[in-house]
């Protein structure tokens, strides 16, 4: 069968190539999803207000643009993660849907955009990412600043998590994000070191595990987070190394979740991880420490991540209240 390089954007909008740097690759199989993989459609009222905030306030998705499989139940319930500073990143993951290339200059107004649609939208917790931008000398750390400080402003009550790049080579960057006070820092490993040449190879393993170290350091009080998804090849005890490796980096929040394959020039699914498995990993995670562990199939960094949240809180007072 040819292969159809992705051009389409899930809005219609046609674009030219998301991914030129993967044009050349082999074509790998996409693996039939087993029956434990099952998403909500998208398209109820609800989901369409949602779409209709985001085109209105002219904001970007990582829900849309990653093509995350949980459109359709999070948008139901008008959570969506904003993804900020334009649909184009300057790394070139092997997993990753977003469009890849040279993105444009920051939207002064997008702040204030995000902010508005925070405030419509009426969300008590909100999950703003982002592209890399390897090309702005800050990595884009004052945008992130000022979109926090902006919904701070028009939604004093809502909170704030936020899911950054590595910023790596760009010093000073983490501390201009950790300054503007979000409560959740969120920043993904992905998958285990020995599998960033061929997954994320534009990474340092041990960089995004000092960054996560580092925003401990500055602020304690600010929860951290990462997430890994698993399938492309990762054996059970690199994952278990990789929990230990955040747990001396004090991270609080565990993410797992499979990983499926955007199109055919994407990392190929090396296999299914059975929902089991993803319940021991829960139970191993959870006895070495991590206040919160996420890990099922459809696990995603900003699926539930407002109950999440409470949850964190919540465990974090019982921990605090058991050691008064
Ligand atoms: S899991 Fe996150 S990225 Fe996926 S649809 Fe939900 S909010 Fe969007």
């Amino acid at each position: 069968m040819p292969t159809l390089i992705d051009t389409v954007r899930s809005d219609g909008k046609d674009k030219s190539s998301r991914h030129p740097e993967k044009a050349h690759k082999p074509d790998t199989p996409i693996l039939r999803k087993p029956n434990w993989i099952r998403v909500k459609a998208p398209g109820s009222p609800v989901y369409q207000e949602t779409l209709k905030i985001m085109r209105e306030h002219n904001l970007t998705t990582v829900c849309e643009e990653a093509g995350c499989p949980n459109i359709g139940e999070c948008w139901s319930k008008k959570h969506a993660t904003m993804m900020i500073m334009g649909e184009t990143c300057t790394r070139a993951c092997a997993f990753c849907n977003v469009r890849t290339g040279l993105p444009d200059p920051l939207d002064p107004s997008e702040p204030e955009n995000v902010a508005n649609a925070v405030a419509k939208l009426g969300l008590e917790h909100v999950v703003v990412t982002s592209v890399d931008r390897d090309d702005l000398a800050d990595g884009g750390a004052k945008h992130f600043a000022d979109v926090i400080r902006a919904i701070r402003t028009t939604s004093p009550k809502t909170t704030i998590e936020v899911l950054t790049p590595d910023f790596l080579r760009k010093n000073g960057a983490l501390e201009v994000v950790v300054a503007a006070r979000p409560d959740v820092y969120n920043h993904n490993l992905e998958t285990v070191p020995a599998l960033y040449l061929t997954i994320r190879p534009g990474a340092r393993y041990f960089h995004s595990l000092r960054l996560l170290q580092q925003v401990k350091e500055l602020d304690a009080s600010m929860f951290t987070k990462s997430g890994i998804m698993v399938g492309f090849g990762e054996s059970r005890n690199e994952v278990l190394q990789l929990m230990d490796d955040l747990r001396i980096a004090n991270v609080d929040f565990l993410t797992i979740g499979q990983y499926l394959q955007p199109t055919r020039k994407h990392a190929a699914v090396n296999r299914f991880v059975t929902p089991e498995e993803f319940d021991s990993y829960a139970r191993v995670a959870t006895a070495k420490g991590f206040l919160l562990v996420s890990s099922s199939p459809l696990t995603r960094s900003s699926y539930h991540a407002g109950d999440d949240f409470a949850r964190l809180r919540a465990a974090r007072d019982a921990t605090l209240s058991t050691q008064s």
